[in-house]
């Protein structure tokens, strides 16, 4: 069996210089499971499959960052050239309505034929052939969700888009990869509350989890990346890398 991760779109917030916005294709199995669709993301997702041949979309919130693609998916998926297809959608409170206000309503309903959704809150759990995932609360001015992917006996942790909490630190307790937000750089003061980690806190957040391997995203567009990349290195002392469109990981 075969678990790997490749991401789709590594800037927060807003695109950066040639890198798209969240998104990350995780595979095992031939399944292929889409956990968010920031802008750009899908155009990277289309260099290596088609959104007719995923298996299931995870949205973690409804910040366009994360979600705004799905508009773009749907009209791939309800006008393919061998008829309409649907899919599985598990999306946080509040995505679908976000998505659809910015239809016609013609295409809202549709959007609801195309995409088989499945609300979630944290502490469900669904499976997408032998990858199985569990949500917990992500503390995030919108309702949220951070993501634990298992398969093969390896375990990737997505924090999506959150400040740090001792429930994620427990959550992402030993795991394989933690792919984890890292919106800002240097000292937390003066950006707002209980919305992002700097750079430091991600790495904080790391060495108390134990994770195996850090991999830093969601770096603010406009931002020099080697310098978030340091100021991690500064608080985790293990294996931390940077989040590149298209690279991936084999989980091993
Ligand atoms: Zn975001
Ligand atoms: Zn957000």
């Amino acid at each position: 069996m075969t678990f790997d991760l490749t991401v789709l779109g590594s800037a927060g917030s807003h695109t950066g210089p040639g890198r798209a916005c969240s998104g990350y294709l995780l595979r095992s199995e031939g399944m292929q499971l889409l956990v968010d669709a920031g802008n750009g993301s899908s155009a990277n997702l289309q260099t290596i499959t088609r959104p007719d041949e995923l298996d299931a979309i995870l949205i973690t919130h409804r910040h366009v960052d994360h979600c705004v693609d799905l508009i773009g998916m749907y009209y791939a998926l309800r006008f393919h050239p061998d008829g309409p297809r649907d899919i599985d959608l598990y999306a946080a409170p509040e995505v679908v309505d976000v998505l659809t206000g910015l239809l016609s309503r013609d295409s809202a309903l549709g959007f609801r034929e195309v995409f088989n959704v499945h609300e979630v809150d944290p502490g469900d759990t669904f499976d997408v052939g032998p990858m199985h995932v569990e949500l917990i609360h992500a503390v995030h001015p919108v309702p949220t969700v951070s993501a634990g992917i298992e398969a093969d006996g390896r375990r990737v942790v997505y924090s999506s888009d959150t400040a740090g909490s001792d429930e994620l630190a427990e959550f992402a307790h030993g795991c394989d990869l933690f792919l984890c937000e890292a919106t800002w750089q240097g000292d937390t003061r003066g950006y707002p509350p209980d919305m992002h980690l700097t750079a430091r806190d991600t790495g904080r957040l790391a060495r108390r989890a134990e994770v195996r391997r850090l991999v830093l995203t969601h770096i603010l567009g406009s931002l020099d990346r080697s310098i978030s990349l340091e100021q991690a290195a500064e608080t985790f002392p293990g294996d931390v890398t940077l989040a590149e469109d298209l690279r991936s990981w084999l989980l091993t």
